[in-house]
């Protein structure tokens, strides 16, 4: 008997085994699609892992229904892959296949419900489930989904078992596909009207019929057919909206044997048939830097170009990607956002045309496919339709890549090449350079602020380091100025809320000689919170422990953490005083400040919260670009490697709200994001200006910005990382414990830190609450394990599951959730 091992895209612990009935094995192939059933008669699509004859010993075995591919998915090379990401970061191989594979090819069933019978014993139904009911008789089926919708009920779930349970209805399984091929209609002409002959009559016999010549006439001119060359597929949709025709009129030429229609099956991903550019000239320091990395390569699979911003970086990859290309190479293009892409896309676009894809979570699932199987399909023949090069945020390492030749991971210190929700909890960053090492491929990262990791590893010659010090066409750093808030605040000098004196004066210079101003503030919304003056009570989200804050255009208090709204309160829910104050301050009422004093300029801005569709961030990005914008005022996202020529200020509103973050990173993130916001000011011409709000000028990290001395930065940081024991010496991993009531909680999290002290001693700190200690509903805590780099990852996944599953014995602990970040910064 023949028995495969199965990938479920499900957080099992194991791989589970299924029997192979006789007329299957033939198409037995590892990385193949197969559908089974698992569970509550619940069909999923599964991947081959193994094929053997061995027997399971403790559970029987039930057949896998079908195979559905011909060839293999996911290749050995992935497979492999995805086991080190499951192995290093500590979770299933199931839960990387979840997160690594487009849903679409994951077809998986859906519950449907129906009646069992018609007649329906209406006496012992409570109200709601009479709901339910009338539904089911209405539309014969629904998915629970579809049933919650139609009944507008809350916990359908609860009701739907309880008429399980009376025997009224019954579930069924059901595959939902996902994924279908789009399909056009394409006119032709009957090979009858393709006769010269044939055609001379048939324009005869229309002469007196004008709509009907006209609508021929334009498919001939649209098609070229009489051109003699190749005759142009022409859309039915398109050639009745040029010709103005009815649909009657088409109808009748099909039906005179003129026209006929076609299927055509087109692919969603976007062809242009645009002239390409060559790349552009790279000045001498960057020919320098371009060979210095050539030559890395050669000893070394990883390299780090230090450049600092607007030195040209974009241009260098550029050229490397070509080579690559030339040489019939893959090459994947990491970038920290998507939002970021809008102008990288279209210079390489000129460059690369049609091999150019992008890939992102955010797009329609058919896209996401249709790049998948573009890359799976492309085997060794050149096709001018195969992608070579793609553009992509984290989850871009997961796509089926056979011949991968470079990795550029662009703005590497970034902390968005880390998912920390669901598992696998992985980092894009140091993924790839497993994923490079598996395709023999090189890694290219390249940042003006490295993350000190990278730069440590770079110290260490682990990886090569290439410096590139000269800003492109000779633009000046600009000049750092600092506005000291706290004298400001003291003399009363501070103007409207937040601004100083300087910071105004420079924005007037620099909006009479039209320029443009960035405005950056890490926090979104008109304020944070709410404060009564009287009690001091705050409004609180109900299912996390945070302040709610508050937005003044929608008049609303939300939640960042859950999307919890409300409405404001008019008078404070404590005392009932009406005296409630806006307090601290968010990119929204900055924005309604300014007017105050700059009535005549345009203001934009740029936070999460108006840029949830990629429409609406490249609308911002525009018109900034275009000039419509005077003042733009943005979070981080304003600080991610755009560039802008006409930017002469940047003002950093309030510093302080970076240095005195809670957390490790937090010096090293203030210099890293206050150096990339600074580098968007003075791009042509002119040495820009950037001025920093701060209660702290001596800060040692606001010194190192003015001097923009990134190895003092460095070398002071790893003072502090190597004496607290934090990376790059010491490896972090963070034990996360969960559950609704706090009691339960604090007795799960302390009996884990003990058990896990047993073992690794003082290695364990905590349990603690993180800063915010209630997320929908959930409390948490959170245990820190630091341990030694060289100590084995088997061992201390063993040990750690060991006490994980310890916890699990205590009878109390069963609706404990447990999770396990490696690395979690
Ligand atoms: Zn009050
Ligand atoms: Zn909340």
């Amino acid at each position: 008997m023949t028995f495969v091992d199965l990938i479920l895209p499900i957080p099992l612990k194991k791989l589970y085994t299924y029997s192979v009935e006789k007329e299957m094995l033939e198409d037995l192939e590892i990385g193949k699609r197969t559908i089974v059933e698992f569970g509550r008669k619940k069909l999923y699509t599964a991947i081959i892992y193994k094929i053997h004859e061995k027997k399971p010993k403790n559970y029987e075995t039930k057949n896998i229904i079908s195979i559905i591919d011909d060839f293999p998915s996911i290749s050995i090379l992935q497979i492999k892959f995805w086991e080190w990401i499951a192995n290093y970061y500590f979770s299933s191989i199931g839960e990387v296949y979840k997160a690594a594979v487009p849903s679409a090819l994951k077809i998986e069933s859906e519950t449907k419900i129906f009646l069992r019978e018609e007649i329906i014993d209406f006496e012992n139904l409570n109200n709601n489930e009479k709901i339910i009911i009338e539904n089911l008789k209405k539309h014969k089926q629904l998915s629970i989904k579809d049933l919650q919708k139609k009944t507008e009920q809350k916990n359908i779930i609860f009701k739907v078992n309880s008429l399980l349970k009376k025997n009224v209805i019954a579930t069924k399984e059901k595959l939902s596909i996902n994924y279908k091929r789009k399909i056009i209609k394409i006119v032709k002409l009957t090979s009858f009207a393709q006769d010269k002959e044939n055609l001379k009559n048939i324009f005869k016999e229309l002469e007196k019929k004008p709509k009907y010549l006209h609508l021929l006439m334009n498919y001939l001119n649209v098609s070229k057919f009489l051109n003699q060359t190749k005759t142009l597929n022409v859309e039915k949709k398109k050639l009745l909206e040029v010709s103005k025709i009815s649909l009657n009129i088409f109808n009748a030429l099909v039906k005179k044997n003129i026209f006929e229609i076609q299927n055509l099956e087109i692919g969603r991903l976007e062809n242009s048939n645009n002239i390409l550019k060559k790349p552009s000239e790279l000045n001498d320091f960057q020919k320098k830097a371009l060979e210095e990395i050539k030559n890395s390569f050669e000893e070394k699979d990883v390299s780090l170009l230090h450049g600092v911003t607007s030195s040209g970086k974009t241009e260098i990859y550029i050229h490397l990607i070509n080579e690559e290309i030339k040489k019939g190479k893959q090459v994947l293009y990491l970038l920290p956002e998507i939002a970021l892409t809008t102008q990288i896309i279209t210079r390489l676009k000129n460059i690369f045309g049609n091999k150019v894809g992008v890939y992102h979570s955010k797009f329609a699932n058919s896209e996401r496919v249709e790049i998948w199987r573009n890359i799976l399909e492309q085997k060794n023949g050149e096709s001018s339709d195969d992608l070579k090069i793609i553009l992509g945020v984290r989850s871009s390492i997961f796509l089926p890549f056979h011949n991968l030749g470079l990795i550029i991971i662009d703005e590497e210190h970034e902390n968005t090449y880390k998912q920390n929700n669901p598992a696998p909890r992985y980092n894009a960053r140091d993924t790839s350079i497993v994923l490079a090492k598996l395709h023999n491929a090189k890694v290219l990262m390249g940042t003006a602020t490295p993350s000190l990791e990278t730069f440590f590893n770079a110290k260490n010659k682990k990886y090569s380091i290439i410096n590139l010090k000269e800003r492109f066409k000779n633009i000046e750093l600009p000049e750092v100025i600092i506005a000291n808030t706290h004298i400001a605040y003291k003399k009363k000098q501070m103007i409207g809320h937040h601004f100083t004196q300087t910071l105004l004066e420079n924005m007037k210079i620099a909006l009479d000689e039209k320029k443009q101003i960035i405005l950056f503030q890490n926090r979104r919304g008109f304020s944070p919170y709410i404060e009564c003056m009287t009690c001091k009570w705050i409004p609180k989200c109900e299912n996390c422990d945070v302040n709610l804050t508050y937005y003044q255009k929608e008049n609303k208090l939300s939640c960042h953490y859950c999307g919890y709204t409300e409405k404001p309160p008019k008078t404070c829910k404590a005392c009932e005083s009406t005296n409630l104050k806006n307090r601290g301050f968010g990119t929204e009422k900055i924005e309604e400040e300014i007017p105050l004093f700059f009535p005549k300029s345009k203001i934009g801005r740029m936070d999460l919260n108006n840029t949830r569709t990629r429409k609406s961030y490249e609308n911002i990005i525009s018109r900034f670009e275009k000039g419509k914008i005077d003042i733009l005022i943005g979070t981080q996202m304003i600080s991610k490697g755009l560039d802008f020529d006409n930017v002469s200020i940047v003002g950093i509103m309030n510093a302080d709200n970076l240095l005195n973050f809670a957390d490790f990173r937090a010096l090293e993130r203030s210099y890293q994001l206050m150096a990339q916001v600074s580098g968007r000011a003075g791009r042509k011409n002119k040495r820009g200006k950037v001025i920093i709000q701060t209660t702290e000028p001596n800060h040692r990290i606001i010194k190192n910005v003015i001097e923009n001395d990134y190895i003092n930065m460095y070398e002071n940081e790893m003072e502090q990382r190597k004496m607290f024991k934090y990376p790059p010496f010491f490896k972090l991993i963070k034990i996360t414990v969960k559950h609704r009531h706090l009691g339960i909680l604090e007795r799960g999290a302390n009996d884990l830190a003990k058990n896990l002290r047993e073992i690794f001693g003082n290695r364990i700190l905590g349990p603690e609450f993180p800063s915010i200690k209630r997320i929908q509903k959930f409390y948490l805590k959170n245990i820190i394990l630091k341990i030694e780099k060289d100590k084995s990852t088997n061992k201390t996944r063993f040990f750690l599951q060991k006490a994980i599953d310890n916890i699990a014995n205590y009878n109390y602990s069963k609706s404990l959730k447990i999770l396990i970040n490696v690395d979690p910064y």
